[in-house]
């Protein structure tokens, strides 16, 4: 039996002709069988597509943008393969397939609907490109669609996975391929129990590589990025950031809850628990370690900083003192939820409740009456938050003279929080 391990290249790995050249370059050097690579859209296409997706929503005509998204595929074609290859009647017929679908009645079924059925062309026509090219020049591998494998409910736009039935799928379709080729399949997509398309979310192909590493039981993960490895802060913000050689998946995974962009949230805590290390490598310079994330129980305490700017803060205060102490959260958690809010920060006094959120798409105008009833509330939007894990003396007063106003600091014996203009 082979043992699986799973590369996972994003939207900038396979943006034009050279980036699918180099990945192939890359592949080149690690091909055996086991090799899963799961792979992104091309460049902005999931960009592209949302902007189609929303017109063909609203019935007004996207011709153009469909037209200028299929020569940007074929360009790339026409970069890599020969004239006569059967590669651009391939992406044609998908772009057929997809202008069907978006005029079809697929619209009354609602717009998540709509755009799950139809977003995913961009995975499944940059996965085909990679696999022809890689079978063109010597590197056999087999085409698989992802929505086979990843089975979720239906919850368009953001499929919530079912382990078991992944996991029964995996084995059965993609252990057997595994032992005679490599596999490339698509991020991002999966399938719920009528057969339709859903999506994880997005940006969520990280993740689809973790589910499919959980699923067969692989040896490891790598995520192939335009940087180093994991650094303590933004390498744009702090020019002197460090990469770290390690990081433990508790560390990890609380960076990217605190907003460190480099991986899918989703994407550790599932790797944690089977304990599969997982590789963030630099695409490139495919030769350097990157970072590895896993079970490291005495890894150095370094400062890590997160900025995540858009933030919008709520405060919630009680109307009526007399209910002070016997506090309201399940109206809040409830309003949280409800519209989605992912939660920050929060802070709580005795007639006050503190929320930091990211902006939502839309922030529900006014607020739902039973809890403008209980509180006073007042929202102040476009406000930064910093975090500081393993924080020193320094950070604090750092950020109290860099900033104009300091709204909020929260402190535990680790995390340093501070909300600021
Ligand atoms: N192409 C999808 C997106 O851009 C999924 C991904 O890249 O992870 O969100
Ligand atoms: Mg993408």
């Amino acid at each position: 039996m082979v043992q699986p391990f799973v590369f996972k290249f994003g939207g900038a790995s396979v943006k034009d002709a050279p980036a699918f050249q180099h990945v192939a370059n890359i592949l080149k050097s690690r091909w055996k069988n086991g090799l899963v690579v799961v792979v992104s859209a091309s460049g902005d296409t999931t960009d592209h597509l949302e902007r189609i997706i929303e017109k063909a929503y609203g019935e007004a005509t996207y011709d153009t943008e469909l037209a200028d998204l299929e020569s940007y595929h074929q360009a790339i074609c026409a970069s890599l393969f020969p004239a006569d290859h059967g590669i651009f009647s391939q992406v044609a017929n998908s772009f057929s397939q997809l202008k069907r679908k978006l005029g079809s009645d697929l619209r009354t079924e609602g717009k998540a609907f709509l755009y799950d059925q139809t977003i995913v062309f961009g995975e499944l026509i940059s996965t085909r490109i990679l696999q022809e090219y890689l079978c063109m020049n010597g590197l056999f591998c087999v085409w698989q669609d992802a929505r086979e494998l990843i089975a979720t409910d239906s919850t368009h736009k953001m499929g919530k996975v079912d382990w078991v039935l992944t996991m029964q799928r995996c084995r059965k379709y993609l252990s057997p391929k595994l032992e005679d080729y490599p596999v490339i399949t698509q991020g991002f997509m999966g399938s719920d129990w009528l057969g339709n398309t859903t999506t994880l979310g997005r940006e969520g192909s990280d993740f689809t590589a973790a589910i499919l590493a959980v699923s067969l039981g692989a040896k490891s993960v790598s995520i192939w990025k335009d940087v180093a490895g994991i650094l303590n802060g933004d390498p744009d913000l702090f020019p002197d950031a460090i990469k770290f050689d390690h990081l433990d998946f508790e560390e990890a995974a609380e960076m990217t809850y605190f907003g460190t962009k480099v991986i899918h949230p989703k994407t550790i805590k599932p790797l944690a628990k089977q304990k599969i290390p997982l590789y963030v490598k630099s695409f490139v310079n495919p030769d350097l370690p990157g970072t590895v994330i896993g079970s490291f129980e005495d890894h150095p305490k370094i400062p890590i900083t997160i900025i995540k700017s858009k933030q919008v803060w709520i405060t919630f205060r009680v109307r009526d003192l007399s209910k002070v102490g016997g506090f309201h959260y399940e109206e809040i958690f409830k309003t949280a939820k409800s519209f989605n809010w992912n939660i920050n920060l929060l802070q709580s006094s005795a007639v006050t409740i503190h929320l930091v959120i990211d902006q939502p798409e839309q922030m529900p105008d006014p607020l739902p009456k039973q809890l403008l009833e209980t509180f006073h509330v007042q929202k102040t939007e476009n406000l930064r938050l910093v975090t500081v894990k393993n924080y020193d003396d320094t950070h604090e007063a750092t950020y109290r003279n860099e900033s104009k106003e300091v709204y909020l600091t929260e402190k535990s014996p680790n995390t340093l929080q501070m909300l600021l203009r």
